[in-house]
């Protein structure tokens, strides 16, 4: 039986018209299922009785299942969600005085292999579909508004597990329901897209879906960044940086988030920072600093304070607009790159898709 949770308004219309139905029946149920939440057919009561009953016999609108809501010290809340399947992935959600940020998976696990990130020692199951994407936000909206303290979702990162480019097709289709005025209204500026640095991905991005982009920079140099980032063979940075010229191009006035995670001896010298800040001379950056958040069983430390601090500073003296990203909710391991979920069946499919094809945003 179809989800209709994840089908954006054109997928609804086609549906409705293929039914003999006018094409703004997809107006009134994508608002009601994502502006008022609502599940159940029989209670869209501007739609006829004979179609409600149509699309309970064949559609469904199902959410993930909550297994877990636990909250952090500084506020920060992480669910548990259980997919149809029996995976389960991690949602955070990060409320600021003048904001909300909710963190989205798109994958079960990840089969980038990135060493410092705990998601990749979880494997690869598969790829999330649409529903169970724009699902995150659905069930998070709910959540957050039934708590009443909290500041409602005012911004997306899809930067919870997984390589958001591998799974173009489902990445897509969520956000246009994001930004879809009938559903949740974000402007693109407010929806972040972060990537390892799949070069085709990103092309393909900026042709289809322009949204804010964050890349998982890292490393100044390809013999440091293929040891941190193993899709650097793949795609070197002169080439990331290329694709990324191009985005932002497309786009004026808008800069591109490289992310940096801060580790103790490994890229945090100042030599380091100096290398970075030549690379980005000539891109239309702003850099964030993550100090790096430990799991168990890794060996890497996160840098010393002053040694954030320093590097930050050769950035700001190079002229690049830099920030310290501020951990939150480490206390119950949802900060960046310590979100696992559960998944499933992962040695086989690990062994699989340890050399993802780029195919996957073909
Ligand atoms: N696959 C995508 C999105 C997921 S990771 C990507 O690579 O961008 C989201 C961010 O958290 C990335 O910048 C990632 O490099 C960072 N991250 C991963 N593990 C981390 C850790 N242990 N500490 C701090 N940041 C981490």
């Amino acid at each position: 039986m179809i989800n209709l949770l994840g089908s954006d308004r054109g997928m609804l219309a086609d549906y409705f018209l293929a039914r003999g139905e006018r094409s703004f029946r997809a107006d009134q149920v994508v608002k009601w299922v994502h502006q008022q939440g609502i599940t159940d057919f029989s209670a869209m009561t501007n739609l006829s009785k004979p179609l409600r009953e149509r699309l309970a016999a064949e559609a469904r609108v199902e959410p993930p299942v909550v297994i877990a809501d636990t909250r952090s010290n500084d506020g920060t809340r992480k669910w548990l969600l259980r997919l149809a399947d029996g995976n389960c992935i991690e949602t955070v959600f990060i409320p600021e005085p003048d904001r909300g940020t909710l963190c989205l998976s798109s994958q079960v696990g990840c089969a980038l292999n990135c060493t410092f990130c705990a998601t990749a020692r979880q494997g690869y199951n598969r790829n999330m579909d649409a529903h169970e994407i724009i699902g995150q936000v659905w069930l998070a909206r709910r959540l957050v508004s039934e708590d009443g303290r909290e500041p409602p979702i005012t911004n997306v990162v899809l930067m919870g597990m997984g390589e958001p480019l591998l799974n173009f097709e489902s990445v897509t289709r969520a956000i246009s329901l994001m930004l879809d005025d009938f559903a949740y209204g974000l402007s693109r500026r407010r929806v972040t897209l972060s990537t390892a640095g799949l070069v085709p991905g990103i092309d393909r991005l900026r042709e289809e879906c322009p949204v804010s982009l964050a890349v998982s920079l890292h490393a100044p140099s390809d013999r440091l960044r293929d040891e941190l980032v193993p899709l650097n063979r793949k795609y070197p940075i002169a080439q990331l940086l290329d694709a990324c010229r191009r985005y932002a191009a497309a786009a004026p006035r808008t800069r591109i988030t490289f992310e940096y995670v801060m580790l103790d001896g490994v890229n945090d010298a100042p030599e380091h920072a100096r290398q970075l800040a030549r690379l980005l001379a000539d891109v239309p950056a702003k850099v964030n600093l993550i100090p790096f958040n430990a799991f168990q069983g890794v060996r890497l430390r996160r840098s010393e304070p002053e040694a954030i601090d320093r590097f930050r500073d050769v950035l700001l003296e190079a002229g690049l607009m830099t920030i310290t990203r501020r951990t939150r909710g480490d206390d119950i391991d949802a900060a960046c790159g310590q979100l696992a979920g559960r998944v499933l069946d992962r040695t086989s499919r690990t062994r699989r898709m340890r050399d993802p094809a780029p195919g996957g945003t073909a």
